[in-house]
């Protein structure tokens, strides 16, 4: 059934945009001297026009950035952005015209330098898509850089006059991977040029774990801000306004302790949590017959088709591959639907098979609750 959608991929459906609903970023968690120093700088006239924030994995270094490039966009005068006017508004849902955020993408499959550069733009766009309806994101794969052609896409937009009031901000995160090797220092030499001498009217922020390892001639260019572990308490305090489901006491300890003062670090282990469940409730759907199935492929976001959904579908086959273990004997090393434990080992392992061949799909331009509406009727007859 799933080889017969695939094939079918022509249908309209597939290529109808999906709609999403936008949210404003989380809050800015800390760094109160930090925002002081930069606000009273900005507001002075003083502010830097290359900066680079570095400090360890997780703090909000790119959270920061992007709080500067509302206070830049921000109608108010206060050392604080007002939030309310429409640059705060558009700032922090990630649609102001003159703010770019330039992430870590997979290299571009193209072969001419052209259609490279449109292929980053698109795979730039796709992942402000995501970041719009999902604020609280994990780290970008390892291999995904800042490459040439996403340095040629920065190059464009710096090129463009500010729509807005306020000067253009752009912000380069990860900028350690804009030298993913040391054979390719071109996308590096792209930016160079543009901080060597940066268009009036604009603003660069680089944010780096490690600052040593971004080239000496562009680290030269930037002043540097280096940002601190934030304390427990501001942990907890985040954890508490934004994890939904809200933690009980001894788990919001744990998790602020295993945080570090890193709300990435915090996040991501809320999220690995989170997936394990999902995975667990389209398995329950899948043993409860088609309604229920139905309705868990219903409630699937449709505008995730790239990381996310693509990681529940692998949550999904180590639950059945766990499951299989089970049914053969051995000890579960966590927790599988107990429906699941009575089937044979033999189904379980063509359900993992399904559920990959899923995942290939969940690559192309598949609409995700149809991918797993079919998915489900397909493990349904298995299991
Ligand atoms: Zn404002």
């Amino acid at each position: 059934m799933l080889k017969k959608l695939l094939q079918s991929v022509r249908f309209p459906i597939f290529d109808s945009k999906p709609t999403f609903s936008t949210m404003n970023l989380p809050p800015l968690a800390g760094h109160m001297e930090t925002r002081e120093r930069l606000a009273s700088a900005y507001r002075g006239g003083r502010l830097p026009q290359t900066l680079l924030f570095t400090g360890p994995a997780g703090v909000g270094k790119q959270r920061l950035a992007l709080w500067l490039a509302q206070l830049i966009q921000c109608e108010g005068t206060a050392l604080e952005p007002c939030g309310k006017c429409r640059g705060c508004r558009q700032a922090l849902t990630l649609q102001h015209p003159d703010v770019h955020w330039l992430v870590p993408i997979p290299r571009p499959k193209a072969g001419d330098a052209g259609k490279q550069v449109e292929e980053a733009a698109e795979s730039l766009a796709a992942v402000m898509e995501e970041r719009r309806a999902r604020p609280l994101y994990a780290p970008p794969d390892g291999m995904a850089s800042h490459g040439v052609a996403s340095a040629r896409v920065l190059q464009r937009a710096a090129s463009l006059t500010p729509v807005g009031r306020g000067p253009k901000v752009f912000i380069v995160g990860e900028a350690e991977r804009l030298v993913p090797q040391e054979s390719s220092p071109e996308s590096a030499n792209a930016l160079l040029k543009l901080l060597e001498e940066p268009p009036a009217d604009s603003v660069f922020i680089l944010t780096a774990v490690d600052a040593r390892r971004i080239l000496p001639t562009i680290r030269s260019r930037a002043v540097p801000v280096r940002l601190g572990r934030l304390s427990d308490a501001e942990v907890r305090q985040f954890l508490r306004d934004e994890i939904r489901p809200p933690l009980d006491d001894t788990a919001l300890d744990a998790r602020v302790h295993q945080a570090a003062g890193s709300i990435g670090a915090a996040v991501a282990v809320a999220d690995d949590g989170k997936t394990e469940e999902a995975a667990r409730a389209i398995l329950e759907a899948v043993l409860s017959g088609v309604g229920p199935r139905l309705e868990r492929a219903l409630k699937q976001q449709p505008w995730s088709a790239r990381g996310e959904f693509s990681a529940v579908l692998d949550a999904v086959a180590d639950t059945l591959g766990e499951a299989a273990r089970g049914a053969m004997g051995e000890k579960v090393r966590r927790p599988v639907p107990a429906g699941l434990l009575g089937c044979e080992p033999k189904s379980l392992f063509q359900a993992m098979d399904r559920v990959s061949e899923a995942r290939e799909a969940a690559y192309g331009n598949v609409n995700p609750q149809l991918l797993l509406a079919v998915l489900g009727e397909d493990l349904a007859a298995l299991l």
